[in-house]
């Protein structure tokens, strides 16, 4: 079994749009950029988003995308 494979969904935490995680809760949303991750790694900015989820919530609904997409 590859351990990264995505098998699970969930909403995503910035947008709330569905994505598809790993059983790690890593998994790339596709309509924000954000890599959503356990809530310990994105409480501050940390690769590979380099935002912390907060100032993600607060910019990414006006359509900027993470540096994880540059
Ligand atoms: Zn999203």
């Amino acid at each position: 079994m590859a351990p990264y494979k995505k098998t699970m969904t969930k909403a995503c935490d910035v947008c709330g749009k569905p994505i598809k995680i790993d059983q790690f809760g890593n998994g790339k949303c596709k309509n924000c950029g954000w890599v959503n991750d356990k809530p310990e790694f994105t409480k501050k900015a940390n690769y590979p988003n380099f935002l912390s989820l907060e100032d993600a919530k607060k910019s990414l609904p006006r359509g900027e995308k993470t540096p994880a997409d540059l």
